[in-house]
């Protein structure tokens, strides 16, 4: 093989592959970032943006204005956001996958969890596979993932990960493809921290079915997942308000809420970590509610981070540096010499000491 065809073999495995699929995905139910999801999220705010011209609740003269315009849409941090959606593909192959297989097998399972309780409390009778159970399990599924998901969220704001999480939370302009502005540190304890949970609850719940049940699915995506990324979950990151009123906020994340997530201001701060579900937030102490009226907002991490997360590079990179200043902030590199006494200053009655002792 010459050398042409195998830069070509490795710039296709390692680039053309991933960032195709990475486009292609945008026309699958997978992601929230489909056109479907994307389509269904700009219905719901042009319905929005009628229902406040009407009322003269908006001053936004077209539908661009309302979703923001260029000054949103075209904004030097959302173009980064669009080029970053690629680059993760490549992040994916590269560096999130590789690493995701090599803790992989130290991640109990389902089968281990089955196993575990099998010999615990011995067999149970296999229950016929009906849409009732389907349904069942897919909905467990679908809460321990966002279960995991706001825990990890909230260990993201913790002291030490915080530097990765903010490169999600630099953004100062928010738009849909933003939320795929996440580290790819993030993304590995992500997909460890849900295969670990979803292992435990489906080792449990096949266990207690005597035998493995299928999640119900549309699409090939488990059925609520498709149902809550088809409510507007993309205006979460946009400028558009919606709120979802104070009581449904209890137990659904709107947009809003997410908005209110994103915003510098201090009383936000740590507040709204849910994905779909705010229950979690309720149950532990971190929601914040909206209402019909939006908040004026500011979102990103204050002014003097607007200029440090420019690049794809810097996505990529501050984070590790920002952690190692702490570190060495922290911990302190102390010289061991520096406990060591103090040489003797050479001065010139030294020199003539040592030169006498010369051989
Ligand atoms: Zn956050
Ligand atoms: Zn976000």
């Amino acid at each position: 093989m010459d050398a042409l065809s195998l830069f070509y073999q490795q710039l296709s495995a390692w680039v053309i592959t991933p960032v195709a699929n990475q486009f292609l995905d945008i026309f699958n139910f997978n992601g929230r970032f489909g056109i479907l999801f994307l389509c269904a999220s700009y219905g719901v705010a042009y319905g929005l943006f009628r229902f406040r011209k009407q009322r003269g609740l908006t001053d936004a003269r077209t539908f661009w204005q309302f979703i923001g315009g260029s000054q949103v849409n075209l904004h030097r941090s959302a173009l980064l956001d669009y080029r970053y959606y690629f680059v993760r593909a490549i992040l994916k192959v590269a560096l999130v996958l590789p690493i995701v297989h090599l803790v992989d097998p130290y991640i109990l399972r389902s089968g281990d969890y089955q196993a575990f309780f099998s010999n615990l409390w011995g067999a149970r009778p296999r229950l016929g596979e009906g849409l009732s159970l389907a349904l069942l399990y897919g909905l467990g599924v679908f809460l321990v993932k966002d279960f995991v998901h706001y825990w990890l969220h909230r260990v993201f704001h913790s002291r030490w990960l915080w530097a990765f999480h903010k490169v999600h939370h630099s953004a100062p302009v928010l738009v849909p493809a933003t939320a795929s502005r996440l580290h790819f540190v993030e993304k590995i304890v992500e997909k460890l921290g849900l295969t670990a949970g979803v292992g435990l609850f489906a080792g449990g719940f096949w266990y207690a079915c005597g035998g493995e049940v299928s999640r119900y699915t549309l699409f090939g995506v488990t059925y609520l997942v498709f149902i809550f990324n088809s409510l507007a979950a993309n205006l979460r990151h946009t400028h558009v308000w919606l709120s979802f009123g104070p009581v449904v906020e209890h137990v659904l994340n709107s947009p809003a809420q997410h908005q209110i997530h994103h915003s510098d201001a201090p009383r936000h701060f740590n507040r709204n970590f849910g994905i779909n579900l705010s229950l979690w937030d309720w149950m532990f102490g971190t929601l914040y509610v909206t209402r019909s009226q939006p908040e004026v907002l500011r979102f990103g991490t204050g002014e003097q981070d607007h200029h440090r997360y420019l690049t794809v590079y810097s996505l990529i990179v501050t984070p590790f540096v920002e952690t190692a200043r702490k570190l060495l902030a922290t911990f302190p590199y102390r010289n061991p010499r520096a406990t060591m006494p103090p040489m003797p200053a050479i001065t010139d009655e030294v020199e003539r000491q040592a030169a006498k002792e010369r051989p």
